[in-house]
């Protein structure tokens, strides 16, 4: 991830899809569609997503496994920002 993206909220983050049908990412099944999506794997791209919402005012929601929420048939008006980080890290110290 280039350091341009981060900087520059304006440039589109890589992979955002818009209106895109949140039925299928809940175990709910059910739920209309997100006006913003997006997955991010690592920090830079979390990042990246927080910055392009923050600098157009769209609001952010967080989505995980989907396996508690219920979406509502009209969908979600925001950036629907699915972390796909997956793990613990433990960094000892001192
Ligand atoms: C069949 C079934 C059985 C279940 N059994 C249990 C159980 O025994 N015990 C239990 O506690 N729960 C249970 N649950 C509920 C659910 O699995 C848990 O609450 C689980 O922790 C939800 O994680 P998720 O990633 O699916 O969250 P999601 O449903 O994706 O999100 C839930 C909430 O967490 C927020 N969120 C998700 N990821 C993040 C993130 N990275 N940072 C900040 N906020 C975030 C979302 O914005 C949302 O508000 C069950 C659910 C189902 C469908």
């Amino acid at each position: 991830m280039s350091e341009m993206n981060m900087t520059h909220p304006e440039s589109e983050p890589r992979g955002l899809r818009k209106n895109e049908p949140l039925s299928g990412k809940t175990t709910f099944r059910v739920g209309g569609p997100a006006s913003f999506y997006l997955e991010a794997y690592d920090e830079p791209s979390i990042r990246e997503a927080i910055s392009w919402a923050h600098a157009r005012d769209v609001r952010l929601t967080v989505l995980g496994g989907g396996s508690n929420v219920l979406v509502a048939d009209r969908g979600v008006d925001a950036l629907v920002l699915r972390v796909g980080i997956r793990g613990i890290r433990h960094e000892m110290t001192g």
